[in-house]
């Protein structure tokens, strides 16, 4: 599959839909997810036209990597949700694809918390 321009998360970067921002740089941009499936879900997405984590890891340059890692961190310190920031922790999924059940075609990491989240994510069944 090829990048689609006009995915949603796409326009949320142009600014033609508007979101609940919670941190932007040069790399990424952080909101909140519009269906939350825990007290804190926050999305961190890249800037740059990426479909999903494999399309990242291998075309992106350092720079947009690191830059993507270290706003993990600096998303779940201003959240209050890192153990390092006096939270209980949280938990980063990235969907990658149909059996991921990817909804979006550009690359979003959630970090859920605020509750406990369980051992896994797998409602339906354990395989
Ligand atoms: P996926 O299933 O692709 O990993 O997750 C996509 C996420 O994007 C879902 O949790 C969904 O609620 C969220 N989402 C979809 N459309 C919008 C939108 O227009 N705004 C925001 N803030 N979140 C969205």
């Amino acid at each position: 599959m090829s990048y689609d321009k006009d995915n949603i998360f796409a326009k949320i970067i142009r600014g033609e839909i508007s979101c609940d921002k919670i941190y932007e740089d040069d790399f990424v941009l952080s909101f909140k997810d519009i269906r939350p499936q825990a007290p804190s879900h926050a999305l961190i997405i890249p800037k740059g036209n990426y479909l999903d984590i494999n399309d990242f890891s291998l075309n992106a340059s350092d720079n947009e990597i690191i830059g993507f890692n270290r706003a993990i961190a600096k998303v779940a310190d201003m959240l209050g949700i890192s153990e390092n920031s006096g939270g209980n922790g949280y938990r980063v999924i990235a969907n990658a694809g149909n059996d991921a059940h990817q909804e979006v075609p550009h690359l979003h990491f959630h970090l859920l918390a605020g509750r406990p989240l369980g051992p896994m994510v797998f409602p339906e069944k354990p395989n």
